[in-house]
């Protein structure tokens, strides 16, 4: 399901390869932790499986597919089978909890009806039913994670790639997230779960796969993570400009599932004027608003259309190809105050001038 093969990655500028010679295989309905140190490359890991990067050497296969070999234009609709959650929760700060999780599947195309049915299936599943109605701010961080989890999966994705999402709760509601994601895998879903925090991969008693510096020092299919008694426990940062984040990985979510920009214009203009509108207020009483740091890009989790009937196939590769009518863009966009195609989202979603078939065979 997820086949890494002698992947080394070596981002431009440093000397020491992120990722190197790492080698392993997922199968289907495996729960699965990737540990290791901070900067040992699980998010790399990750990011490779999601195609927002590809190896400098090595292959990476997810679903069948070689994502080198997949054209750029079809990596959003690939990505509509891997949900992913994050630390931060990447939450829309300004819409309730049906609504962050009805998000994705309304500009997608989503018929209402599915919509109506689908999200608070989602919202039940994660044990929040009752608090649809909730803003995000109205929520413990445990509550936020599950809104995460609930929209990380409203479209029955095959995968969910969870990177440290218990980075920034307390221990007791970790074990709680822990034990959804386990629920989650024991429903089918293959679960890849990036994690420096010990004590959870002890307690589960799953496959551990352990990166240090970049290579991989250990997979075990029932591992532990050794002595945890001396690894500390992170303090919590505070997130800030965590609104402007979040609209902008909203934003990035809907690019990379549709390839109708004009829905995607239209949504991060309401967005980012509700912000405005926010931040202005928080002005006016005298506090600084922190614009968000670029780097916040990873893009979350992705949804599926249910107009698009071949969604749910997923082999052949050529099963998802978008339908006629929508075809993506062949250069970026700027959009209102975020220039998009600046902080690399254009290139990453396939938006560029760049030619599809520069991906070659993997050496
Ligand atoms: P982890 O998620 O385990 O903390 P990462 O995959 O984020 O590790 O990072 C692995 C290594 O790659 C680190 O040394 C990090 O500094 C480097 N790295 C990650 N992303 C980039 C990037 N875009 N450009 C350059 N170096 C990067
Ligand atoms: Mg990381």
């Amino acid at each position: 399901m997820i086949r890494f093969e002698n992947v080394t990655k070596r981002y431009r500028g440093t000397s020491k390869p992120a990722l190197s010679g790492v080698d392993f295989e997922v199968q289907r309905g495996e729960f699965v932790f990737l540990v290791g140190a901070s900067g040992s490359g699980k998010s790399s890991c990750l990011r490779l499986i999601l195609r927002e990067d590809v190896p400098t050497t090595g292959r990476v296969a997810v679903l069948g597919r070689d994502l080198r070999a997949l054209a750029n234009r079809k990596v959003p609709y690939f990505r509509r089978h891997i949900g992913s959650v994050f630390q931060d929760f990447r939450l829309l700060p300004s819409k309730t909890v049906y609504q962050n999780v009805a998000f994705t599947l309304q500009v997608t195309g989503s018929s209402r009806g599915f919509i109506q049915q689908a999200v608070p299936e989602a919202l039940a599943l994660v044990g929040l039913d009752g608090k649809q109605k909730r803003m995000p701010h109205e929520l413990s961080g445990g509550e936020q994670q599950r809104v995460a989890i609930a929209r990380a999966l409203v479209n029955r994705p095959q995968v969910l790639l969870a990177d440290e999402p218990t980075g920034n709760l307390d221990p007791a509601t970790s074990v709680d997230i822990m034990q959804l994601l386990a629920r989650i895998n024991a429903g089918g879903t293959t679960v890849l779960m990036a994690t420096h925090e010990a004590g959870f991969v002890d307690q589960m008693q799953r496959r551990v796969i352990e990166l240090r510096d970049g290579e991989m020092v250990r997979d075990e299919v029932h591992g532990g993570y050794g002595d945890t008694s001396n690894i500390p426990r992170l303090v919590p940062e505070e997130v800030r400009g965590a609104a402007a984040a979040a609209a902008l990985t909203a934003v990035q979510e809907v690019q990379r599932q549709t390839a109708d920009l004009s829905m995607v214009r239209a949504a991060l203009t309401e967005e980012l004027s509700t912000q405005r509108k926010a931040a202005a207020a928080v002005d006016r009483d005298g506090e600084t608003v922190v614009p968000p740091a670029p780097r916040t890009v990873e893009p979350p989790e992705p949804a599926r259309s249910q107009a698009d009937p071949a969604a749910n196939v997923v082999e052949p590769p050529a099963a998802v190809e978008p339908p006629a009518v929508i075809r993506p863009r062949t250069h970026p966009i700027t959009l209102p105050t975020v220039d998009v195609a600046e902080l690399g989202v254009a290139d990453r979603l396939g938006l560029s001038d760049e030619d599809d078939e520069e991906v070659g065979p993997t050496s």
